[in-house]
């Protein structure tokens, strides 16, 4: 045993002492994945399960457990973070979460000894299995709505009530939704557990007026436990569905039972809704769902690939990822275009086969109107230098840098070749602009905040364009 093995009992007490002085809220949301991992002289290594998480956690509570320590230890021990992607739920024995008098779950989820041993119950028809947190990959664009699943998951009804998670097509709204209709249909066997989308609650709805059966209506859903209702954009204009889902609301809502809704867009945006029924999506906890960034989208995509169990060129993963920029659900459907065409003819995937096979996929977020001078000016405007310097021959780190940004850029989202590219920018060779987008490329593999940045530069680009 080494002198500073005390620290993991530290760590263990410090985290106690913390969640008196945190609501439960923030404890789920930012304590329950933090694991104590190793230590070293005046250090304690946590693992985390994301960098947004780490930066999250960093931001809000570096001070406030250091000082824990220093309070508890004696000296100064800093702490450091270790991200452990990429599955979600991995059970890891030393979270806090299986520490005693931690994180106690609701009334009748079954205890660890337990979960261990049980053998998985087959889930309801109306929940799909492979939509569970297990299979879902957690990075910056989603880690919010997905850590708030995860904690309403483990403690339906008791805090974020109801939630909201909103977002653009194929980002994981429905598979977020359904995993916790599948983690609490395994961990809460009592609980009786409602899917439906918005269609079909107000077809349901419908039928039930027609056929006189409102009372076996009611009773459905009034008397759900935890109730998720996906996709209610449906809801606009439907007034009468408005209504009785205004009343189930209600209903739910005081004897505290679960909800949870997918939108596709924030519900200030969805016209033709009452306003006390927009009060009430409101009055919970409303997340969102981002487009993912390259890092995340590789993550997706190796993870799907292994679970083909093909072989897929790096190169080719990489090709997929750069240029189905979308959601996931493009991401899917081009991966399986290329399996499907694979196993057609028998071959092996190449960089070429998936360069051609692909092409529909790729070209699709190519947009004419963008022009390099847009590209410029955002991305100047950003790092607040002139385009004028972006086009000179000065060479700073401080020009260089965005320089680069600029020129991959150009090459990512429009059509321009290299050499097009270089002579916007001062006339360089297109050998220079090649070099650029290589540094960019290599250095998004291990900055994920430069992967925020290009992407929120490219968007910005984008909706610029679209200004014009
Ligand atoms: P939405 O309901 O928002 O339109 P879905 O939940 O149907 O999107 O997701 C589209 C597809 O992408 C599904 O097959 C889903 O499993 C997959 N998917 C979405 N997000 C992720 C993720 N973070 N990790 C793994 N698969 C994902
Ligand atoms: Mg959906």
């Amino acid at each position: 045993m080494s002198e500073w093995d005390d620290y993991k009992l530290f760590w263990e007490e410090a985290v106690k002492q913390i969640q008196a002085e945190l609501t439960d809220q923030e404890l789920s949301l930012w304590f329950n994945r933090i694991a104590f991992s190793s230590s070293r002289e005046n250090v304690i290594i946590v693992s985390v399960p994301s960098s947004f998480y780490r930066d999250q956690v960093k931001s809000r509570y570096l001070q406030f457990m250091e000082n824990k320590l220093l309070e508890l230890s004696g000296s100064k021990i800093n702490l450091e973070f270790e991200v452990k992607p990429i599955s979600v739920q991995e059970n890891n024995p030393s979270s806090i979460e299986s520490q005693p008098g931690t994180f106690k779950s609701a009334k009748n989820k079954r205890s660890h000894g337990e979960t261990a041993a049980r053998s998985r119950r087959d889930p309801p028809p109306f929940l799909k299995k492979e939509y569970t947190f297990d299979n879902f990959i957690i990075g910056e664009n989603n880690a919010f709505a997905a850590n708030a699943a995860m904690a309403i998951a483990k403690n339906p009804g008791t805090g974020y009530n109801p939630c909201l998670v909103y977002g653009g097509v194929g980002l994981g709204k429905t598979h977020l939704l359904q995993s916790i209709g599948n983690s609490v249909y395994q961990d809460f066997p009592a609980m009786k557990i409602l899917y439906v989308t918005m269609e079909n609650f107000t077809n349901e709805f419908i039928q039930a007026i027609r056929e006189k059966k409102q009372h076996s209506f009611k009773n459905k859903y009034r008397h759900a436990d935890v109730l998720l209702i996906d996709d209610i954009h449906f809801l606009q204009k439907k007034t009468e569905t408005q209504e009785e889902l205004f009343h189930t609301f209600n209903a739910l809502y005081d004897s505290n039972k679960q909800m949870v809704f997918t939108c596709d867009r924030p519900i200030s945006e969805l016209k033709d809704l009452t306003d006390r029924l927009r009060s009430r999506f409101e009055r919970g906890l409303n997340v969102d769902l981002q487009p993912p960034s390259y890092e995340t989208r590789y993550a997706i995509l190796r993870k799907k690939i292994e679970t083909v169990g093909i072989q897929i060129p790096e190169e080719s993963t990489n090709l997929i990822c750069e240029n189905v920029t979308t959601n996931v659900r493009d991401l899917e459907a081009a991966l399986t275009k290329l399996v499907a065409y694979a196993e057609l003819v028998n071959k092996t995937i190449t960089v070429d086969i998936t360069r051609q096979q692909l092409k529909d996929f790729f070209a699709s977020p190519m947009q004419k109107n963008i022009t390099i001078d847009v590209i410029q000016k955002v991305v100047g405007d950003y790092f607040n230098i002139s385009v004028q310097e972006l086009k000179s021959k000065r060479k700073t780190k401080a020009i260089a840098f965005p320089r680069q940004v600029a020129m991959y850029i150009a090459r990512d989202i429009t059509e321009y070749s290299t050499t097009e590219v270089g002579l916007e920018f001062g006339g360089r060779d297109h050998t220079t602009v090649m070099y650029a987008c290589e540094r960019i490329k290599e250095r998004m593999k291990t900055d994920p905040y430069l992967v925020t940045q290009i992407d929120n530069l490219r968007k910005d680009v984008r909706e610029t364009s679209n200004k014009r």
